[in-house]
């Protein structure tokens, strides 16, 4: 079985993560191309028949077809994998897909998953929602309480599921205590690591079996396409997670992977400036008179800053979100409008509900990406009329400071 491997590129055994990010992937082709090249095709020409059913077979591993193979989507996931510290991993369509891909993966009727509350809209939605069609229950437990989720434990418990941190309130969850709960029902643990990527935070070093991708965010970085990823051990990805693509073919299209191939270059450098942003913005934030509180796991306020602080290598991430003054002196509706007016006064900020682009974003959670909730579901889950969050790119600082400033100073005066 496979004694044909697809060669790695020639470099020295010790070389560090930096280099990595910038050369893992695939021998250049014999034209000897500096950039990696991207593969629009969507199936691979074979010698001969015998040649072309051994790779069918599996016993060469060559490229087949680009539903399951590619070699501009095995570079991109040669990369991630070695930024992550896992054996593997394999691109997906999407962020979603990939979670999709993991439940079909590993999961199957009569299993039971544990999943904090606090996670993506869309991924409650996948798990409480679409899998409880399928017969795999999930029961969603707070984000920050070991104790809750060490209760939730059951005999058929086959997964845990965490985002840390979480969108909007950046709730920091341990990944090293969410493992050892995980291991020792003999369940796995995925952990949705797009918020930090890992630039920031490596859960696999934490004890996680899984990391998920938004390929959409931080990997390709400047707000381009659409796209996922898992990395696991290689094991679990040739054994369980190609099969599935395979036959369901929620595949990462080779051009989006080239984009997020491209992005992974300048990802940790982009991670640091853009958190560096995010401090100086939380900081002031926390100042101003017109925020009642911010949320920002780099501030000392962060009720789990020293958790953040270990496992993201001492950065709290470039997400901020902050609640405007409004819900005590007027309830939520003034609240809202105060919300509405930060945003509207803002010239440079993007108002849009996306992340992890250069370009800085801002959004009122309540109203887009929180929408669907309940007003009772949101006050439970802390994302009140008043909140704001902001994704800090590579805008100015001061730049950003006065679009804050435009709408938050009116406030007050
Ligand atoms: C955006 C996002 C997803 C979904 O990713 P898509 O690429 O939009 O499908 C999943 N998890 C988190 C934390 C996200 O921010």
């Amino acid at each position: 079985m496979n004694d044909k491997k697809i060669p790695r590129v020639d470099l020295p055994a010790d070389v560090r993560l930096d280099t990595l990010a910038v050369r893992e992937g695939l021998p250049a082709t014999p034209w000897g191309e500096n950039s990696e090249a991207l593969f629009l095709t969507s199936s691979f020409v074979h010698p001969d028949a015998a040649t072309a059913a051994a790779r069918f077979a599996n016993e060469e591993e060559a490229f087949v077809y680009s539903r399951f193979s590619n070699p501009t989507v095995m570079m991109m996931e040669r990369r991630l994998a070695a930024l992550e510290g896992t054996q593997a991993c394999i691109g997906t369509s999407s962020g979603m897909s990939a979670i999709l891909l993991t439940v079909m993966a590993l999961l199957k009727a009569g299993d039971h998953v544990i999943c904090s509350q606090s996670v993506f809209g869309s991924t409650i939605k996948l798990l409480g929602g679409e899998f409880s069609k399928f017969g795999i229950e999930t029961s969603f437990v707070s984000q920050t309480d070991i104790g809750a989720w060490q209760r939730a434990m059951r005999h058929n418990t086959r997964l845990l599921f965490a985002e840390t941190p979480t969108n909007p309130l950046n709730e920091v969850c341990d990944i090293a205590a969410l493992a050892e709960i995980a291991h020792q029902g003999g369940a796995l643990l995925a952990v949705d690591n797009c918020f930090c990527s890992p630039a920031l935070q490596q859960p696999a070093k934490l004890g996680a079996d899984l990391i998920i991708h938004s390929g959409t965010k931080y990997l390709d970085g400047q707000g381009r396409v659409i796209a996922g990823a898992v990395c696991a051990s290689e094991a679990l990805i040739e054994g369980k997670f190609v099969p599935v693509m395979r036959s369901a073919g929620m595949s990462l299209s080779p051009f989006n992977a080239w984009v997020v191939l491209k992005g992974m270059e300048t990802l940790s450098v982009r991670m640091q400036a853009q958190s560096e942003r995010a401090l100086r913005v939380a900081g002031w934030l926390e100042q101003h008179p017109a925020v009642e509180r911010v949320y920002y796991p780099g501030l000392k306020s962060h009720p789990q800053h020293e958790l953040a602080m270990r496992q993201q290598g001492g950065s709290g991430g470039a997400v901020v979100a902050f609640i405007v003054r409004g819900q005590q002196q007027g309830g939520p509706e003034l609240a809202r409008r105060n919300a509405f007016h930060v945003i509207d006064s803002t010239r440079i900020c993007s108002i849009t509900a996306n992340l992890g682009d250069t370009k800085t974003t801002i959004t009122h959670p309540s109203s887009t990406s929180h929408g669907r909730l309940t007003e009772e579901q949101r006050q439970a889950a802390g994302i009140t009329q008043g909140m704001i969050r902001v994704a800090v790119g590579l805008d100015d600082v001061q730049d950003l400071l006065n679009d804050l400033a435009r709408g938050l100073d009116s406030l007050t005066a």
